[in-house]
């Protein structure tokens, strides 16, 4: 496993233990390059699903690429890592149980959404915000309506530069 920080890939496993009921093995690994330390999680892949794209693109479904979405939408929140790990297997074990080789992205959306929507109000917000892309401004106002009872995010004014944009767009 190459390193994150230097690339280099002499990285060594210091520790290795089952997590999320034994469905993942998580590693803490360390480089001897740069002394960083990171850790991995294994698992079983279970099903190859396609995602079909609003474009009409079908990719295959990534869950490394789910992960660094939700990775980002999470960052510097105080949220531990296994409870995102947590989280993003309970996402793939949805969308493989739906059953179906094919699904559109917004049902990936829709459940990242919800899963956020319990964990981080801030994470939530922010993966909104780019997943929904403020397309029509009634989404705006029920993403708003969503969080309105949040107190510690703080929410854009109604004629506030987020709108404004959303606006400009049509
Ligand atoms: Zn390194």
């Amino acid at each position: 496993m190459r390193c994150p920080y230097c690339s280099g890939d002499n990285t060594q496993v210091k520790d290795s233990r089952p997590t999320d009921e034994n469905a993942s093995i998580r590693r803490r690994r360390v480089c001897p390059d740069c002394g960083g330390r990171f850790t991995t999680f294994e698992r079983v892949q279970l099903r190859e699903i396609t995602i079909v794209k609003r474009s009409g693109r079908r990719v295959p479904f990534d869950r490394d690429k789910l992960a660094r979405s939700i990775g980002v939408a999470l960052r510097k929140r105080p949220v531990e890592p296994e409870r995102i790990e947590r989280l993003i297997s309970g996402i793939v074990r949805q969308l493989e149980s739906m059953g179906e080789a094919e699904l559109p992205s917004s049902v990936i959306g829709g459940l990242v959404m919800e899963a956020l929507r319990g964990l981080d109000a801030v994470a939530y917000v922010r993966f909104a915000s780019v997943y929904r892309d403020f397309r029509e401004v009634a989404d705006f106002h029920e993403v708003l309506g969503e969080i309105a009872s949040t107190p510690e995010v703080a929410l854009p004014k109604d004629d506030g530069p987020l709108e404004a944009s959303a606006e400009r767009k049509h």
